[in-house]
């Protein structure tokens, strides 16, 4: 791909965009939220045409009007979110994309079985998707675009949803196939992931290429690092100030997934940082879930400013001064189809209704969006764009516009920086640092050490839904958060 640029809505996304992928490689694009390595990509598949420049495929010119005119040259694409029908089955869902090659579901269930075995991805295409893991969704969609004959194989941040042992996994399939003589390009952030499974590297920045196809043994860790964000990443400080009341109690507190009878307790004091570290899937997200009220405790209380939530609503326990930064943006949080604008004001939108003013001036929500645009540094965002059109990192940054506000006095923060770039990330946890040292109290949820450790003035470990231990940041040991984490202490 040469020179190639792209503007959406007349904002620039790609400016001489430079890309060359060789066969039997696996080739890592990488570069911070909102770079343009999914548009760059899109466009090698067929899903946006470039405003400007030129492709060749194996030497030959190549302008695809669609996803099936890429195909047809053999390049396939896995998109970030992916594509699949949830109520069919596998077979249903490759029969939806196969054409001529399968007339019924077992044809496409055969094609499927024998693909799934000649590259080793167990799959049974009789499931439906509904009932299949993240991980087996991904396969799926692998499956699909191999059984169209790929060999310019596109994966977009492929490991960002996958847990360590499944991330893996996948990059031993993904140098399988190169090794097989299959071109595959890498979207990825995690630069471990570069260094261990690409041959080559190419870097991009604002939506041009800052490094071209190095080979992986000739660049260092660090430079990567550097090339991506364009400056130094600026070094976290734990927010500095005495703790004050206790704002958040939890006793004795039971939720599903607990396999013991004995509840977690835990407090929070105003100004402090507590980091509850564990290995995903140990009660975090239920114990979220209790927070915010979207599941009642089983048993126990949670107490919230001094005031006994447990049944409380959302809107109530909100109005006390708890806000939420959920772990899956979107699910939780933002709505993709809204805008900008009425994403920051939906809260106060909810509270209006509560108190019948329904109108709520539209000058202001601007305002107030336009503001948060500019003090949050939020990219490629006007009041009126649907949210959904930002980088991962950008829509983190409105959440977090709305999230601190005056009114918070309490954070629960569940992995605020996963999937986001190096630079986004510092700027989520400078966020909640300043919100801190400004008086609230916070429970940093996250699976990644080095955000709990930066962050912290406490340390405590979740496992099976209980806390296994808790120190001062100060006083913890690889030895001793390991022996938590895993359950061996
Ligand atoms: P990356 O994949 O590197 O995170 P993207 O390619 O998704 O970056 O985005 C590059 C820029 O283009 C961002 O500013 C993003 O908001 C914008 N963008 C991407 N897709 C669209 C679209 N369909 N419409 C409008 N803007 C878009
Ligand atoms: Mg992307």
């Amino acid at each position: 791909m040469f020179n190639i640029s792209k503007a959406f809505d007349g904002k620039p996304a790609l400016g001489d965009a430079r890309f060359t992928l060789s066969w039997g490689e696996v080739h890592a694009l990488v570069g911070e939220n909102g770079a343009g390595k999914s548009t760059l990509m899109n466009i090698a598949a067929g899903i946006y045409a470039p405003d400007a420049g030129e492709q060749r495929v194996n030497g030959e010119a190549f302008a695809p009007k669609s996803p099936a005119e890429a195909s047809r040259v053999g390049i396939g694409m896995v998109h970030q979110h992916f594509r699949l029908v949830e109520s069919f089955t596998v077979a249903e869902n490759a029969l939806l994309n196969l054409g001529s090659q399968a007339r019924t579901v077992r044809q496409a269930a055969d094609l499927l079985r024998r693909k799934a075995d000649d590259v080793g991805l167990a799959i049974d295409p009789m499931r439906r998707v509904s009932e299949l893991s993240i991980a087996e969704r991904q396969r799926v969609e692998i499956l699909k675009v191999l059984l169209l004959g790929a060999r310019i194989l596109i994966l977009d941040e492929p490991t960002a949803v996958l847990t360590e042992t499944e991330s893996s996994a996948l990059l031993d399939f993904t140098r399988r196939l190169a090794e097989s003589g299959l071109a595959v390009t890498l979207i990825t952030h995690k630069l471990k992931e570069v260094a261990e499974c690409s041959d080559r590297l190419t870097v991009m920045r604002h939506g041009r290429t800052v490094l071209a196809s190095a080979p992986m043994a000739e660049v260092k860790e660090a430079e990567i690092g550097l090339l991506i964000v364009g400056e130094t990443v600026p070094q976290v400080q734990r927010p500095k100030v005495d703790p004050g009341e206790t704002r958040l109690a939890l006793t004795s507190l039971r939720f599903s997934g607990q396999k013991t009878q004995q509840g977690l307790d835990l407090k929070l004091r105003a100004g402090e940082v507590l980091g509850l570290a564990g290995v995903g899937g140990n009660g975090q997200e239920e114990l979220v879930a209790c927070l915010s009220g979207a599941q009642s405790p089983i048993a126990g209380s949670i107490d919230i400013t001094g005031e006994i939530a447990n049944t409380l609503s959302p809107r109530r326990r909100r109005a006390l001064g708890l806000r939420i930064i959920p772990a899956d943006r979107f699910a939780g949080g933002l709505i993709r189809e809204m805008t900008i604008a009425e994403n920051i004001a939906m809260t106060e939108i909810a509270q209006q209704t509560q108190s019948h003013r329904l109108l709520l001036d539209r000058r202001r929500i601007y305002a107030r969006a336009t503001d948060a645009i500019s003090r949050f540094d939020i990219r490629g965002a006007a009041p009126d764009r649907r949210t959904e059109l930002l980088s991962g990192g950008n829509a983190q940054k409105v959440l977090l516009a709305r999230e601190l506000d005056l009114g918070m006095k309490i954070l629960i923060a569940h992995s605020p920086s996963r999937g986001l770039d190096v630079k986004a990330s510092a700027f989520v946890r400078e966020a909640i640092g300043k919100a801190v040292e400004q008086g609230a109290a916070c429970l940093l949820i996250s699976e990644d050490l080095q955000e709990i450790l930066a962050l912290s003035h406490r340390v405590a470990v979740i496992n099976n839904g209980l806390i296994a231990g808790e120190r001062a940041v100060d006083d913890v040991t690889p030895d001793w958060i390991g022996g938590l984490l895993s359950g061996h202490a």
